[in-house]
């Protein structure tokens, strides 16, 4: 069965909506790429109900509510006084209280924050808990600055993001180059600020109101989305060969959990280069990993140095190595058309995108038309968020739920989004088209509440 992307009947209304688009943002290339993905997806379904129609509602949906700008200035080891800029773009509030990570890392851009707020929105409606679309972050590097460094960059930009949030108005957390330790300094400085003591954050520590799994929380989650795909098409993951890129967060714990499942994982990847291990990383090997990320902060390729046997690619990505399955887990775009390619090539069944848009749209394209399991990040990765739910349901209650309650609740929620998914991808008999499933059902919700509540 040929599977086309946009429908003939579509094609002009879909061009003619991003043309608006990239005149009302110009320059917003990863911006336009993700609302592009979407907007193929959910043209047809919003043509075939009236009510989003007369709404407006694409054109609504895809401008944010309100985007905070400002300067962050703080004090180096050396003494020098510097400067970075920082965001929060609040992006749909319609579900409920915007919620949404920080990213800090040298690259980042309102284009990339708005891509991430976008779709964060609709991630955020498929978790099923009633949260709304953010994100924010700043173009601050991490890299290579000390802890007392860190500190002050975090003290100083909560200084100005504390008069935007809030528990109930907007609860960011951590992404790429932000976690436990930058939380930390952070919810520090708020409590300062505002003297009180407020779930204003998720993914805090264990000791002052973190919730148990929310570290593991997108790795796991993305590994049981996966599992759900294979069980659906009667198979499962175990004995599956898998590859993985990144090695931070999320591609740690999605090698935990594909070991507890009895698959193998073969390789880490940071922006140096990749580690390939034959043999598999096991647990052992992964207890080194966390060690070297999470505590010394080093550079994946010392991985050869400790387990010789293993290959270290400089330069390369993991994309060429024969695998059943691929976890995209570092960031975006990081599969072009050609890594696409060579991965169907490769005879690949099943890839699951914990990264945010780690696919080209070319790319993600192949992957629909092969018919192959393909798990988008906004459904993929919806673990993660969806813990820090968990987190702000717990801080409410002034309680703290156990390990297996919080991962059986995650388990939960990852086969509901799946089954959400299958629902809505409507392929009258062909493989589920997961894109599609994902970008409906998520728009569903978010779009009803704003038909709900007029202009
Ligand atoms: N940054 C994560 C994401 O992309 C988690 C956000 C959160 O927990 O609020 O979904």
């Amino acid at each position: 069965v040929p599977v086309t992307i946009v429908p003939d009947s579509c094609q002009d209304e879909v061009q003619s909506f991003m043309h608006g688009l990239e005149r009302r943002n110009p320059g917003e290339v990863e911006f336009h790429q993700a609302v592009q993905e979407f907007v193929e997806t959910v043209m047809p379904f919003v043509m075939d109900h009236q009510k989003y129609r007369d709404a407006q509602i694409l054109e609504r949906m895809t401008e944010p509510d309100r985007i905070v700008i400002f300067r962050v200035t703080w004090q180096d080891d050396s003494g020098q006084i510097r400067a970075n800029r920082a965001w929060r773009v609040q992006f749909n509030n319609s579900i409920g209280p915007y919620k949404g990570g920080l990213r800090f890392h040298p690259d980042v851009t309102l284009s990339v924050l708005k891509f991430l707020g976008f779709e964060q929105t609709f991630k955020n409606s498929l978790t099923g808990l009633p949260m709304g679309g953010a994100k924010g972050g700043a173009n601050f590097n991490p890299k290579g600055k000390s802890d007392s460094e860190v500190m002050r960059f975090c003290q100083s930009m909560m200084t100005e993001l504390q008069r935007h949030i809030g528990e109930d108005t907007d609860v960011p957390a951590g992404d790429i180059g932000v976690s436990g330790r930058e939380i930390s300094y952070l919810f520090g400085q708020y409590k300062r600020l505002a003297n009180r003591y407020a779930g204003i954050l998720t993914g805090k520590g264990l000791s002052f109101g973190g919730s148990q799994v929310r570290t593991e929380a997108t790795g796991y989650g993305c590994v049981y989305f996966c599992e759900n795909m294979f069980r659906h098409v009667g198979d499962s993951l175990a004995g599956k060969r898998c590859i993985v890129s990144g090695s931070g967060n999320v591609a740690i714990y999605t090698v935990e959990k594909l070991n507890h499942l009895g698959a193998k994982a073969v390789t880490l990847s940071d922006s140096s280069g990749f580690i390939y291990d034959p043999d598999g990383i096991d647990a052992d090997k992964l207890a080194w990993v966390k060690d070297l990320k999470e505590v010394r902060r080093g550079r994946i390729a010392e991985y050869t140095e400790r387990f010789p046997h293993a290959s270290f690619y400089p330069d390369a990505n993991p994309w060429g190595v024969e695998a059943d399955a691929a976890f995209p887990s570092a960031t975006q775009n990081e599969i072009s058309l050609e890594d696409a390619q060579t991965l169907l090539k490769n005879g690949v069944r099943a890839v699951a995108e914990g990264a945010n848009m780690p696919t080209v749209i070319e790319g993600a394209h192949a992957f629909m038309k092969a018919g192959i399991l393909y798990a988008p990040s906004k459904a993929a990765n919806a673990g993660g968020v969806a813990v820090s739910g968990l987190e702000q349901s717990q801080n409410a209650l002034r309680i703290s739920w156990g390990r297996e309650e919080v991962d059986k609740r995650l388990q939960d929620i990852m086969s509901d989004i799946h089954d959400k998914c299958v629902h809505y991808a409507n392929d009258g008999g062909g493989p589920v088209n997961y894109v599609r499933g994902a970008n409906i059902a998520g728009f569903v919700k978010v779009a009803d509440a704003m038909l709900a509540y007029g202009a």
